[in-house]
């Protein structure tokens, strides 16, 4: 595995590789690796000649500074697990390389996808995610990208994106990988005590509730017995349940076999805050 810190010899070595007709999967992280990246990784390795993976803790997607500071970070076992996991290529960047001085940040418009639900209650999160991932796309020029579900809303986003910029990058959404108990994997999980942990897993039993309840059930009634279940710990407290339409994160109104809707929920468990989704019709 070949680990690269600048951007110019990472780009050169993809480039060289596509030259020679090889296929680039890439996958995005911030580090401090678990199972779900590693997921996104083999399923990269199994669609492409060559992985490239990367580590940086995108400092503009943090609309919380201590969220930031407290971001776990662990280069040396990441590095081990990527190697074990198939990883060719490791692009681990600082953030003056990513960022230099004087460095202009756009301002990016996804319409409804980046005002609602994460976008509503992280201001300024959806514009870091785009700046970093249009910039990582540049550099490493993949012919497709790994991003899970998990991170729902920052799909539809990065599909928005590939598609306004026009590149030429294939978006693979990958499943969420969870503990035996539900909860999804999360770097930020570490941070959870032994209760908040145990806890939190209600947020995946209401999910799977509702996707029971779906269609049958009226949209309201589904929504509410999210509430309900997760209200009744101690442990969480929410900060919104949504049941929307994948593709435009419209409200759905009207349950119906016919009509796509998914499940998303965002709690903090003391100050971890933890999101997750479920599609409901599937
Ligand atoms: P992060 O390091 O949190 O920015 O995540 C990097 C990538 O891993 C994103 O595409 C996430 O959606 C994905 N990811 C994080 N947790 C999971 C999970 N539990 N299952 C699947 N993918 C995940």
């Amino acid at each position: 595995m070949v680990i690269f810190n600048k951007i110019n010899p990472v780009s050169e070595w993809v480039a060289n590789q596509k030259k020679e007709g090889k296929s680039i999967g890439f996958v995005p992280t911030m580090g401090a690796l678990h199972q779900g990246h590693l997921a996104l990784v083999e399923q990269a390795g199994r669609e492409n000649d060559l992985v490239v993976c990367s580590i940086f803790v995108n400092p503009i997607q943090f609309n919380n500074k201590e969220d930031l500071k407290k971001y776990p970070r662990t280069i040396e076992s990441d590095l081990q697990k990527l190697d074990g996991a198939g990883c060719d290529v490791v692009f681990n960047p600082g953030t003056e390389e990513m960022y230099p001085a004087g460095h202009q940040s756009k301002t990016y418009d996804f319409g409804r996808l980046d005002k609602v639900m994460e976008g509503r209650f992280r201001p300024g999160h959806f514009n870091g995610v785009a700046t970093v991932v249009k910039k990582l796309f540049d550099i490493v020029q993949p012919h497709r990208a790994y991003f899970g579900q998990k991170d729902f809303q920052q799909l539809q986003i990065v599909r928005s994106l590939v598609r306004k910029e026009k590149l030429d990058i294939q978006v693979i959404g990958c499943p969420t990988i969870r503990e035996a108990g539900g909860l999804a994997l999360s770097s930020r999980n570490t941070r959870l005590t032994e209760s908040q942990r145990r806890e939190a897993s209600r947020i995946y039993q209401a999910l799977e509730k509702a996707r029971e309840m779906y269609p049958e059930f009226p949209v309201d009634q589904i929504k509410q017995q999210i509430i309900e279940v997760i209200d009744a710990s101690t442990e969480l407290e929410l900060e919104y349940a949504e049941i929307v339409h994948p593709d435009t994160l419209l409200p759905v109104t009207r349950a119906g076999r016919n009509t796509s809707a998914v499940a998303c929920v965002a709690a903090h468990a003391g100050k971890v805050r933890l999101i997750d989704n479920m599609y409901l019709n599937s």
